[in-house]
């Protein structure tokens, strides 16, 4: 952790940011302009306790080319830290690095290796130290729930069986029968290995065939290839599939998962696990037995989650807190330590900006303050913060970092077979210098979290006295900083807030998605439409 150093840097760039601002945009002389909630926020400044406050997820090819082949890649990430660390990020998801037949790289020919469209080793060690020395935490995905079809276990076991057809001897003698799932029936979830009368289990496609994560070897090779990471630096794994660890078998999973952290954490004592469990909120407390540190939010997610369903009017806003109420209770049984990962969007879902038709923006922003003030580590995919376009087949939602609309280096082609895709809000460039952006509101936002630490992790109370369908009231405590209180106003009216039953009286800062200010005066806190105050003692 260092923490000074990064305070230090983030203070240097916002002072390069409002300076060059000031000369290239106003000659004259008068002061670019701040909107209300800049003001009012300018005097946030950084305390976090953890880099795991506020966590971005990095598709590498799509991010940014360093070498002109038009692929992202590891020191085309190097070069876009500055803009990482100014918007207030703490730690990176890199999405699969490893080398891969796919552009996506979810099926690992090679776990000891770096892509050759990424780079080398020793670019990601590059990366890992500048990282390190900014206080950012890399976390790497891993992919033990499958390997490619052209991983060389698979594949040798592929060619002995392509010449072997009894079942005994094969167990016997075939090389790796064991760190797959094997049959000379077809069953449900298992591809043909070609023609040659065998079956494997691959759940995903049959590029992607399933370990079986009983084998001793298999187990001894997990741990190596942790360990082999966790030497070069990565503070950790975001664990892909884990319900498919032992498809339809919740208590081996969780058994598999504890095995897993706790060997990950006897390597590495802060090592950080977060696992994705696509499924609903009873089922992802009870893999909280596991003890792993954090699993995503997936309830609060996506076009049919509880954000989404908030804003389009399903739920009141202060059902949207007691939401979060409920689930803390239902994980906090399952693990005391446990650290939410709530996220609104990743690499498998719409973009939000597609959500709301006719939308001006303000939802969209509305959106991301609802995901980046939930407790946990909260995880924002690229390119949200810009308001990106993307929906319909995978590719489209991994389309090319959206930095700019004049042709420059660096910005990528995207996954091939991706649609043209028609953005919504102004390429990044563009939004950094608009106050009233996409941007600069998830700016805010996740400046006002990195500020408090009780906002970022603190344990969820409804203020239900002041709360209704249209306002909701909460406070938030880690139990160590102080308290602070939201006032979010989820309705398109303006609304006055009787806040002199709280303790907490002094704005500390706001999110507006407009240009409509904020008052507070004896005690009456008038909030505009889809308006946020945070509250201080
Ligand atoms: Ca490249």
């Amino acid at each position: 952790m260092k923490n000074t150093g990064r305070k230090l840097i983030l203070t240097a760039v916002a002072a390069v940011i409002l300076s060059s601002c000031k000369s290239a945009a106003d000659p004259v002389g008068s002061a670019v302009s701040l909107s209300g909630m800049d003001r009012i926020n300018s005097g946030l400044e950084e305390n976090i306790t953890t880099d795991l406050t506020t966590t971005y997820e990095v598709f590498l090819y799509s991010y940014y080319d360093s070498d002109n082949d038009d692929i992202g890649d590891l020191r085309g990430l190097k070069e876009k830290l500055d803009y990482i660390q100014d918007t207030g990020f703490t730690a990176i998801w890199l999405m699969p690095v490893m080398t891969s037949p796919t552009y996506h790289k979810y099926d690992v020919a090679d776990y000891y290796s770096i892509d050759p469209q990424y780079g080398t080793i020793d670019d990601f060690k590059d990366l890992i130290s500048d990282c390190s020395e900014r206080g950012i935490r890399i976390i790497l995905d891993l992919v033990l729930n499958h390997t490619s079809v052209q991983h060389p276990w698979f594949a040798a076991a592929a060619d002995y069986l392509k010449t072997h057809d009894d079942y005994d001897d094969c167990a016997a003698s075939c090389p790796y029968f064991n760190a797959y799932h094997f049959s000379r029936e077809f069953q449900n979830g298992y591809a043909a290995l070609g023609d040659s009368g065998w079956y494997y289990e691959a759940r995903f496609w049959e590029g992607m065939p399933d370990l079986n994560l009983d084998d001793e070897e298999v187990r001894e090779e997990i741990l190596s290839i942790m360990k082999y990471w966790l030497e070069l630096g990565v503070g950790g794994f975001r664990l892909d599939a884990v319900t498919s660890y032992y498809t339809g078998d919740p208590e081996k999973n969780t058994a598999f998962l504890k095995w897993l952290c706790e060997s990950g954490k006897a390597m590495r004592s802060d090592c950080y696990f977060v696992g994705e469990a696509w499924t609903n909120r009873s089922e992802i407390a009870a893999l909280y037995d596991s003890g792993i540190d954090s699993l995503f939010d997936f309830p609060f997610a996506d076009a049919n989650g509880i954000i989404h369903d908030t804003l389009m009017g399903a739920y009141g806003a202060e059902d949207y807190v007691q939401a979060q109420v409920s689930e803390q209770e239902a994980y906090i049984l399952h693990n005391p330590d446990y650290l939410n990962a709530p996220f609104y969007t990743n690499h498998d879902m719409a973009r939000s900006a597609g959500y709301y038709a006719g939308d001006d923006g303000t939802k969209t922003k509305l959106a991301g303050a609802m995901n980046l003030l939930m407790s946990g580590n909260v995880f924002v995919y690229y390119g949200e913060e810009a308001g990106m376009k993307g929906s319909g087949k995978d590719e489209n939602k991994r389309a090319p970092m959206y930095w700019s609309d004049t042709a420059q280096t660096g910005i990528c082609t995207g996954p091939p077979d991706m649609d043209t895709i028609a953005m919504k809000f102004a390429p990044l460039d563009e939004q950094m210098k608009d106050p009233y952006s996409v941007y600069s509101y998830y700016r805010n936002a996740i400046k006002l979290r990195n500020a408090f630490p009780s906002l970022a992790f603190g344990t969820v109370s409804l203020r239900d006295d002041l709360s209704d369908e249209e306002i909701a009231v909460y406070t938030k405590s880690d139990g160590i900083h102080p308290e602070v209180c939201i006032v979010m106003n989820l309705g398109g009216q303006s609304e006055t807030v009787d806040v002199s039953t709280l303790k907490q009286q002094t704005l500390a800062g706001v999110l507006l998605a407009g240009e409509e200010e904020i008052s507070l005066q004896e005690g009456k806190l008038t909030v505009p439409p889809y308006g946020i105050a945070v509250l201080k003692e």
